[in-house]
């Protein structure tokens, strides 16, 4: 047995085959799950997204044994939890109903209806999907992508001039594009600036933050003190705006 601090949940073993069962525990807070099989040598994962904890054990292997390894193991297993939770989100959408989507920093749930033609409707706190019906979630998601590029493409049109007029710093050219990494890039050299379509999810401040950011680029190279002052100085609450873009505070404003 695990003595007090883990408990072997009788009710969720489970037994695949002969020689093979599965039981979950519970180990200073961290649930395990324990897969005993025909084999000779203990291994422990940690998998992402979720930094859930497995373990494989042999069959003969007595639960003590199972317990002083996973206390052996502890620091590891919390340190490769902490870097899964800190990796950027890319659990992909399959865009099935009661899926989420984000607008502008608000949320929706997908309704997916059977179309011959496919659209995105937003209504209320609905986002109703029509699709066809053998479409895979590959081309759904390619449709949303060009869906969020339109939305995105009208909104940079009305605010990236309103930054031009503010900072009196142009873009000589802009592009939307699909990036994971980063929010927004420029060419120093040419002026063009490129926005990720990634922020047609997040609040339209962060966009203009975005922008902002890149226009000041234009005058400026680098992230140092004369950036800063100009960052300061056209959107005194940038910080605010950069958190909220990074996910660590919730902002229901548009
Ligand atoms: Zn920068």
């Amino acid at each position: 047995m695990f003595k007090g601090r883990a408990d072997i949940n009788k009710n969720t073993k489970t037994r695949h085959a002969k020689n093979q069962y599965t039981h979950t525990v519970t180990f200073e807070g961290i649930s395990i799950v324990v897969h005993r099989k025909n084999i000779k040598h203990m291994h422990l994962y940690v998998k992402p997204p979720d930094g859930s904890v497995t373990i494989s054990a042999p069959l003969s292997m007595s639960d003590e044994s199972i317990e002083l390894f996973v206390q052996t193991k502890l620091n590891w297993i919390n340190k490769q939890i902490t870097i899964i939770e800190n990796q950027p989100h890319q659990s992909r959408l399959e865009y099935i109903s009661g899926e989420m989507l984000f607008v502008w920093g608000k949320q929706y749930i997908i309704q997916t209806v059977y179309g011959s033609k496919n659209s995105l409707e937003l209504s209320d706190d609905k986002a109703v999907l029509t699709i066809r019906k053998k479409s895979t979630s590959d081309q759904r998601e390619k449709f949303v992508r060009e869906w969020y590029r339109a939305l995105l493409k009208v909104e940079i049109a009305s605010l990236l001039p309103k930054w031009e007029k503010i900072t009196g710093l142009k873009a000589t050219s802009w592009q939307t594009k699909y990036m994971t990494t980063r929010w927004g890039t420029c060419n120093t050299q040419t002026g063009k600036i490129w926005i990720s379509l990634q922020l047609a999810q997040k609040p339209t401040k962060c966009l203009e933050y975005v922008i902002l950011h890149e226009l000041i680029h234009l005058a400026e190279n680098k992230h140092n003190k004369k950036f800063y002052s100009l960052m300061n100085k056209y959107m005194p609450m940038w910080k605010e705006v950069k958190m909220t873009l990074e996910g660590r505070s919730i902002s229901s404003t548009k």
